[in-house]
């Protein structure tokens, strides 16, 4: 097959990230962003990566995403990368709910849109977007194929003990109420990769990925396949998180209701955009959060409160993922809080040495964008830093789909 260009979509409700790969050498030809879709103040920054160029910003209205899309491919276009290339085999699509039935990436067609629409209600923010973003991209090359690849696709291997709520089974399955999980393309490249650093096949070993960025999330990873992890029917549940409190008992939320007096849309919105680190110390960014602490005085006491729950609950899903796994081959950190905060990777870690973990304080220190392991010399368990690449992955997963129909990953 001559065409060996992807091209990487992202559709969020407000924004479209877009990556260029060429499959045939791995290179990334362009990368980009629109944001605030729909407002007056939208901006798209384009950056020509094959060419090495500046990037280039544009401000000024962006009406929708179909008009987005076609700003991205004028972008394109001018860097002579348009997708009217022949050289293009397919687009690839994040999509976020694939609920169960979509367990690997998929060709598009009238029949997958149709389920993707179906999923909404269990993914009202993300999947809307995701199907208009490849609508939009079906109507400017419906000869492409188009695939969907779907975050929670990864996890649908987990065994129903873990994947089901203990709750009334026909109440449940009539809502198609279970525990799906999200950030599965990070958790399957990462737990690849993990292996690869280790020297060994995914076949062969166990993983814990503590995924930690904006959103978090952990998975236990068997022998390549997932059995557990922490977010849920939707992204809410599991670790504490820039902005979502992960898990708190259900019955908080009745008693809002009852006693608080708060609508189900003011839950919902706490619950998901005022809670976790901004709720607890009013900052969600973990370097600010550190910065606090490391410069001590008033402000700093609430900033190590939020610090110490968002460690503690990682503690727990530590222990909890090695309890299901038996034996651990490697714990493993990844995105922007995993990859870049040395402190959260050291108190993670602190005082499980009788797990054979342990952290290396010196390599941990060590700002690299590569893979790397920080647990000292001969320890029984391994303990990474994997940097994870999501549009990578999906666009592995979108080539081998398309070139030889093997959804596999490359
Ligand atoms: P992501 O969602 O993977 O893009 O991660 C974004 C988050 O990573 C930000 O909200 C920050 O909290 C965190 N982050 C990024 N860089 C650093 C850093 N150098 N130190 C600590 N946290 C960081």
């Amino acid at each position: 097959m001559s065409a060996t260009r992807v091209l990487v979509l992202n559709s969020g409700s407000s924004s479209v990230k877009y990556q260029l790969l060429d499959m045939g050498d791995g290179s990334r030809l362009a990368a980009g962003l629109v944001e605030r879709i729909g407002e007056e103040t939208s901006r798209l920054k384009h950056s020509p990566l094959a060419s090495g160029g500046e990037a280039r910003e544009s401000d000024g209205p962006v009406a929708d995403h179909e008009a987005a899309l076609k700003a991205v491919a004028q972008e394109l276009s001018r860097d002579g990368l348009g997708l009217d290339s022949p050289e293009l085999a397919a687009i690839g699509h994040r999509v976020v709910h694939g609920g169960k039935r979509f367990t690997r990436p998929t060709v598009v067609d009238d029949a997958v849109l149709a389920e993707i629409e179906r999923l909404i209600p269990v993914a009202p923010l993300h999947n809307p977007a995701n199907l208009t973003g490849i609508r939009t991209a079906q109507a400017l090359r419906p000869d492409l194929p188009q695939v969907a690849v779907f975050d929670t696709a990864f996890h649908t291997t987990m065994p129903e003990s873990a994947a089901r709520y203990a709750i009334d089974v026909k109440t449940a399955d009539e809502h198609r109420i279970r525990r799906y999980g999200f950030h599965g393309t990070s958790h399957a490249y990462v737990s690849r990769e993990t292996a690869r650093l280790l020297g060994r096949a995914p076949e062969d070993v166990n993983v814990i990925v503590l995924h930690l960025g904006n959103g978090a999330s952990a998975s236990a990873v068997e022998k390549g396949r997932c059995v557990d992890t922490s977010m849920g029917l939707t992204p809410l549940e599991g670790l504490v998180m820039g902005t979502r409190s992960g898990d708190v008992d259900p019955a908080v939320i009745f008693h809002l209701t009852r006693v608080g007096e708060m609508s189900t849309d003011e839950i919902d919105t706490l619950l998901n955009k005022k809670s976790g680190l901004l709720g607890l110390c009013g900052d969600n960014d973990m370097r600010e959060i550190r910065r606090r602490i490391d410069e001590g005085g008033e402000d700093a006491a609430p900033a190590q409160l939020a610090f110490d729950i968002y460690i503690h609950r990682l503690k727990k899903y530590i222990g909890a993922y090695y309890a299901v796994l038996g034996r651990v081959d490697a714990v493993v950190f990844t995105a922007g809080v995993g990859e870049n905060a040395a402190p959260v990777r050291e108190a993670a870690i602190a005082g499980l040495e009788s797990l054979g973990l342990a952290v290396d304080g010196t390599l941990n220190a060590v700002r690299s964008g590569e893979p790397r392991l920080i647990s000292p010399e001969g320890a029984r368990v391994a303990v990474a830093v994997v940097p994870t690449d999501e549009e990578l992955e999906i666009a592995n997963q979108t080539y081998a789909l398309v070139r030889d129909g093997n959804a596999g990953a490359a």
